[in-house]
């Protein structure tokens, strides 16, 4: 018998519980916030292929139907816009996710960690501190209320500042890019989209100028679907879900100085429609942020002491990869961890999750770091040779393709399947 004890109840964390209460190995979260509901700013996640089959591996089938009954489904796909929405290059969402039906949901926080927290058996208001490696080779978390907690293994889970990571890898470092972000939820009414564009209304768009911005638009229409899952009785859907979940397009504009007097002055040349989606968002839910990246780690002796999603590889929001990330890493990790206690070496196990995490997780770091340089590049010539290049791709079919076809790969290829031993 192996216990996990996470650090951390965050999208990684539960998804991670999830997948090892589904496969029998025990399993304690501990989370510092006092209530399940005390959770970020309510800014839906975009569940790609990648994440989408991650987290169908982690979830029981009731958890992860009632996932699909609730998530939006952004149907029009990935559209690049001059400031003068002039179409550069639309790329399909069939061609994104390959067709398949796990990839590209845009699904409510809150609603997924309702969905997430259900059955598990999670501490909230504890405060992992740092741990401590015991003789018998069990491990010990410590907590800021004097509380203690020994399991045979200890995950990380505990977001961008991680405690786990500080005492783990004290030298491994988040830096600032020097780009800001500023994002804001325009509601999603009758309304606005009677004046809304389809691309933008219906699916995924960026708009790249050619100074140093750029600026993304994300639809959350999820509230149908959720009535009508909520209306058909399917299970874990109650109404509390629906009071969560309401239809906005939530947008982020990004520049690499600062936008101190907010977003609106700065985009007073671009096209009329923009400059709406700005001016008509309530202020409260515009939020500022400034990116941050996890540096490059080099790989470290494996202990019973690992890492997952924010913890070790933090990324700036541009591509949306963070939570992805965290999901692939969740579903990779049950899978090593079920075949422990099922009986492979712990060490050999956790040794391969980390090799085949830290390959995948900086990559994502990397593109989505380069992706948030690119799009604020303060070089016009830049700008316009990306420009020129996606209308190239528009022009040319498999360019196209090459470009941002469907990558998924499966993180546990080659690796040994989990089997419970015969008795
Ligand atoms: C504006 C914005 C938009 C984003 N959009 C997307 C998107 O569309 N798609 C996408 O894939 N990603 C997106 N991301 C990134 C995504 O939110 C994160 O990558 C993801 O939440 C990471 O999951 P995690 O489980 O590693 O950490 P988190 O979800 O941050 O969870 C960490 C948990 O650990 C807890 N914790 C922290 N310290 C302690 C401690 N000492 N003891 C106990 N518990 C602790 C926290 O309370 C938290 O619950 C976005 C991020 C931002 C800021």
């Amino acid at each position: 018998m192996t216990k996990v004890l996470i650090a951390g109840g965050g999208v990684g964390g539960l998804a991670l519980a999830q997948a090892l209460r589904k496969a029998g190995v025990p399993v304690e979260v501990f989370e510092r916030d006092a209530e399940a509901d005390d959770w970020l700013l309510g800014y839906r996640i975009h569940v790609n292929r990648h994440g989408g089959q991650a987290l169908r591996r982690c979830l029981p089938e009731p958890l992860w139907e009632a996932f699909v009954a609730t998530a939006g489904r952004p149907g029009a796909g990935l559209t690049f816009h001059t400031e003068q929405l002039t179409e550069l290059l639309h790329v399909e969402e069939e061609l994104m996710t390959g067709g398949s039906p796990d990839g590209h949901h845009a699904v409510s926080r809150i609603a997924l960690r309702r969905l997430l927290l259900t059955d598990l058996n999670v501490h909230f208001g504890r405060t992992f501190e740092r741990y401590s490696h015991n003789d018998d080779g069990t491990v010990t978390a410590h907590f800021t209320d004097g509380s203690t907690a020994v399991g045979d293994v200890l995950i990380g889970a505990d977001g961008a500042n991680s405690t786990v990571r500080g005492q783990l890898l004290p030298d491994a470092k988040r830096v600032d890019t020097a780009v800001h972000g500023v994002a804001g939820r325009l509601p999603l009414t009758d309304e606005t989209r009677s004046w809304l564009p389809d691309r933008v209304k219906n699916g995924l768009s960026i708009v790249l100028p050619t100074d140093d911005e750029f600026f993304f638009s994300a639809v959350f229409d999820g509230r149908r679907r959720t009535a009508d899952a909520l209306a058909a009785g399917t299970h874990l859907v109650d109404e509390e879900m629906l009071d969560n979940v309401s239809d906005y397009l939530l947008w982020a504009f990004a520049t690499r100085h600062s936008p101190a007097d907010g977003v609106a002055p700065l985009i007073r040349d671009w096209h009329p429609t923009l400059q709406r989606m700005v001016a008509e968002t309530d202020p409260a839910t515009v939020h500022t942020m400034r990116f941050k990246t996890s540096a490059p780690v080099t790989p470290w002796p494996t202990t019973r002491v690992t890492l997952l999603g924010d913890a070790i590889h933090n990324m700036t929001p541009v591509m949306g990869l963070g939570a992805n990330t965290a999901l692939r890493d969740a579903a990779l990790l049950a899978h090593q961890l079920t075949a422990v206690h099922h009986g492979a070496p712990l060490l050999d196990a956790l040794a391969e999750y980390e090799r085949r995490m830290l390959a995948y997780g900086f990559e994502a770091v990397t593109t989505s770091r380069d992706r948030a340089y690119e799009f604020t590049s303060p070089n016009p010539i830049a700008k316009r040779a990306m420009r020129a290049w996606l209308r190239l791709c528009a022009a040319i079919p498999p360019m196209k393709r090459a470009a941002f076809g469907d990558k998924w790969t499966d993180d546990t290829a080659g690796l040994p399947p989990v089997t419970a031993p015969s008795r």
